[in-house]
């Protein structure tokens, strides 16, 4: 595994204009590439990145290939067991994990060993389990009479080398989510982690460290120039991410006719239904916008409620959200550049007329967002239409619940929704009508994590599947195999082009189906005079 993180920096890059060398003992980090060298959370200073220089993609991916030859010729079996230690090693490096993703990303310690490493330890446990039946190939029955002596099978094969460029919020579950089915079915992968989360995207490399064939999973680090030059070299493309880059990596993928899996942004919706259980309904709505501080692609980022339950279910989210500490309970945004979309989309909302019920921006500088909920009246506002990734919660007070469903399939995105309600019987004949890739009754947004089921969305929320079977689809191609075993000197359709074969074509038409009784029964004794001909050579 080529593992690119705290090396010293190669002659090229130590020469190359702008780039500064890796010096551990430096009281100042010192960075090569577009990483932030101090922590979200509190300013202390980050270990340092070496960055890879797009032009050793070539050579990565060479090796990759090189790499991926040998694995491919392996047993699922004996792919899984080589992979099922990065369970044990992943929980027994749980604070570790938690502890870096508390400082490189700003999320609470709890969050980060619930989200992205106790599903993760699932995820190994799935996939290593299934691989073996999944991807057993399938036998095709031939009509023996249109196709003596023919049997056909469809393998799953490999894709080969799978480029995987991965986002900052959940950084380690994200990639995992991939690299571990990719590696079961056969392939090799360049893994890309965002450049604002390198040292989590390092540690998820280094649970493979020793245990796969050298240059089989290759971590590249760096920005978007890194990322362009991992899609040019791929088979096909693994994307998450935001939905302007998706489609610029999109629109590569189309030039070099490869494959791509697009897991993009969510505005997601929760609709509460009138006769919802209050209490659970609040809470799993405070904990579905606010988890991550709202950085989540399935983030409630908007609420419908029912006119009817709106005085009971308001006041209790407010209640809820007004107890939550901003870096205790809820992370603090990662980047800068976010604080400032969702500083952008609360003060729009405002200026047209949203009510503040709880939180609101912090001070000028602070990462520290509080959660916060507003209350609107109507949907004109980049709240309501764009995504947000940050903790605003905004309520949208419905009648009734054909009114919510209409405003929820409006959306450019379609990620996942939720529907809250007793009548869990209407809720899945609603679930139908939802345009969404998931849809959760009386729950929110966790089914990411279950590694059996497909996360996948529609629209704007691209159109990739991660998790389950589904996703195996994407890093396998079916491959079909025929196997002949008729010892005929030639088949029916073969050369000559004769007139006894023009006169079977017809009458085989007739007899199946292209004349009425009479015909058909014609058609029989015609087909039966001219076969031993066409047999003979005629
Ligand atoms: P981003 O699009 O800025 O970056 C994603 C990745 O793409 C990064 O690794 C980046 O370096 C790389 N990249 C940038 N330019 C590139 C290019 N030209 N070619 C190839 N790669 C390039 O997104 P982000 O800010 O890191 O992530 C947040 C977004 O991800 C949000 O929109 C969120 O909703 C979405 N997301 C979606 C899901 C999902 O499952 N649907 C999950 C998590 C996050």
């Amino acid at each position: 595994m080529d593992v690119q993180q705290d090396e010293q920096p190669s002659e090229a890059q130590a020469a190359a204009p702008g780039t500064n060398e890796t010096n551990e003992t430096s009281a100042e980090p010192a960075q090569d590439g577009p990483f932030p060298a101090q922590s979200p959370l509190d300013g202390s200073a980050l270990s340092p990145v070496t960055a890879t220089p797009p032009s050793e993609i070539p050579e990565l991916a060479r090796k990759a290939r090189a790499a991926q030859e040998a694995w491919s010729k392996k047993t699922a079996r004996e792919r899984a067991s080589v992979i099922a230690p990065v369970k044990q090693r992943l929980l027994a490096r749980a604070e570790e994990i938690a502890d870096l993703l508390h400082h490189e990303c700003g999320k609470p310690i709890e969050e980060a060993a619930l989200a992205e490493v106790l599903p993760n330890a699932d995820l190994v446990d799935y996939w290593t389990d299934s691989i073996e039946e999944l991807l057993e190939g399938t036998t095709i029955e031939l009509d023996p009479l249109a196709y003596p002596g023919k049997l056909g099978r469809i393998h799953k094969a490999p894709r080969g080398l799978v480029g995987l460029i991965t986002p900052w919020n959940y950084p380690v579950a994200i990639p995992l989510r991939t690299i571990v089915p990719a590696l079961l079915a056969g392939n090799a992968v360049l893994f890309k982690p965002s450049e604002v989360t390198p040292r989590a995207g390092a540690l998820v490399a280094s649970l493979f460290e020793g245990l796969l064939p050298d240059g089989l999973l290759a971590l590249v680090q760096g920005g978007g120039d890194v990322g362009a030059a991992i899609v040019d070299e791929a088979d096909v493309v693994v994307f998450t991410g935001s939905v302007a880059t998706g489609r610029r990596v999109a629109v590569r993928c189309a030039e070099r006719l490869i494959p791509c899996s697009l897991e993009l942004g969510g505005k997601d919706a929760a609709i509460v239904m009138a006769d919802a259980p209050v209490e659970r309904t609040a809470n799993g709505i405070v904990w579905g916008a606010f988890t991550n501080a709202g950085q989540n692609c399935a983030s409630i980022e908007r609420v419908y409620v029912d006119r009817s339950i709106a005085e009971k279910l308001v006041p209790k989210i407010v209640e809820l959200t007004k107890k939550l500490e901003p870096g205790r309970d809820t992370a603090v945004l990662t980047t800068s550049r976010q604080c400032d979309i969702v500083r952008r989309h609360l003060a729009e909302a405002v200026a047209s007329g949203a009510e503040v019920l709880a939180g609101g921006a912090p001070e000028e500088g602070s990462l520290a967002f509080a959660p916060t909920v507003v209350k609107l009246d109507h949907e004109d506002t980049p709240l309501l239409r764009e995504e947000t990734f940050g903790p605003l919660l905004p309520i949208v007070i419905v009648d009734g619940v054909e009114d919510a469903i209409t405003r929820v399939n409006a959306s450019t995105f379609g990620l996942t929704t939720s529907l809250w309600t007793r009548r869990v019987g209407a809720a899945h004949e609603l679930a139908r009508r939802l345009k969404t890739g998931v849809v959760t009754i009386n729950n929110h947004g966790f089914t990411a994590a279950v590694a059996a089921a497909p996360w996948t969305g529609t629209g704007e929320s691209g159109y990739g599947i991660t998790n389950s079977p589904h996703a195996l689809a994407e890093l396998t191609r079916p491959q079909f195999v025929l196997e002949d075993r008729s010892r005929a000197a030639r088949e029916l359709w073969w050369y000559p082009y004769t007139p006894v074969l023009r006169k079977i074509a017809f009458a085989m038409a007739r007899a199946r189906g292209g004349a009425g009784l009479f015909g058909r029964i014609a058609a029989v004794f015609e087909l039966v005079a001219a076969l031993p001909k066409r047999l003979l050579g005629g």
